[in-house]
């Protein structure tokens, strides 16, 4: 099964799906939109490096209510702008149900994150809604297989069967990552549904110098592709800056997916 990503929008079309016929698709791109001129030259930057998908957060669901938040509707504008630049389909993430609407306008992919797998009124909302958006799932913080999997049934339940699982991480003891990257859940999701899976090492890990390695692992372990953060000047980036990769190394990670994938 596949799910086609920028039907409705002047965008490439992206297919995402667990048939080996298909490449696993590179989504990557910054964090949070932080400016025109930041999105612009990011996008342009990650198709440059080979992305085939733009993500961006313009509604950031931050850990304290004194850290930026996004630009909310102002981004999904940008967002747009820079699909419309550069051809890539847009994937941003929808933090409520009284949102959904807007959110689906401009974006190709609505992503739920993390902290909101368990929120059931946004999971019926974003499954009920007219557009039928595909959306991205992101795992909970702490939540088991099967949990994600009956919170990614709210959404087909309600009439939307466009649902890719990503991958993000799951809360451990350990501090050297910011989280545990969860590898194993890709084949065991293989054996349980038929929704292509996402590895998202930027989350995963928490630190830039281990993404890499860890995208690789994901595309060895049969994902249908990778959420990458892309930041130019990671150092200047208002949200997660220790994650964040150059469009230079986002590159050397496109040719080390195809090059795995062929192998495989
Ligand atoms: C994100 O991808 O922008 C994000 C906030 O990730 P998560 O929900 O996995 O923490
Ligand atoms: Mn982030």
């Amino acid at each position: 099964s596949c799910v086609v990503v920028g039907k409705d929008h002047d965008c490439q079309e992206v297919a995402i799906g667990d048939s080996s016929e298909l490449a696993p698709v590179v989504i990557a791109g910054p964090c949070s939109v932080e400016s025109r001129d930041q999105l612009l030259a990011s996008a342009q930057s990650v198709k440059n490096a080979g992305a085939q998908m733009l993500r961006g957060g313009a509604f950031k669901p931050r850990t304290s209510p004194y850290q930026f938040q996004g630009l909310g509707i102002e981004g999904l504008k940008l967002l747009a702008e820079a699909r419309q630049l550069t051809g890539l389909p847009v994937v941003t993430e929808v933090m409520e149900p009284a949102m959904v609407d807007v959110v689906a306008e401009y974006a190709d992919m609505l992503q739920i994150g993390s902290r909101n797998m368990y929120n059931y009124p946004l999971l019926r909302a974003v499954g009920s809604h007219p557009l039928k958006r595909p959306v991205m799932l992101k795992r909970g913080l702490s939540a088991t297989i099967d949990e994600w999997l009956l919170a990614a049934e709210y959404i087909v339940a309600a009439g939307n069967p466009n649902v890719v699982l990503c991958e993000r991480g799951i809360r451990s003891y350990d501090s050297h990552t910011r989280n545990v990257l969860d590898v194993a859940s890709v084949p065991v999701l293989k054996e349980l549904t038929h929704l292509p899976v996402l590895i998202d090492p930027s989350h995963g890990t928490g630190f830039s110098r281990l993404v890499p390695v860890m995208a690789r692992a994901g595309i060895a372990a049969g994902a249908s592709g990778l959420m990458i953060e892309v930041h130019h000047n990671a150092a200047q980036a208002l949200t997660d800056k220790n994650q964040a990769l150059s469009p230079m190394q986002l590159q050397s990670i496109v040719e080390d997916t195809y090059a795995i994938h062929e192998v495989l």
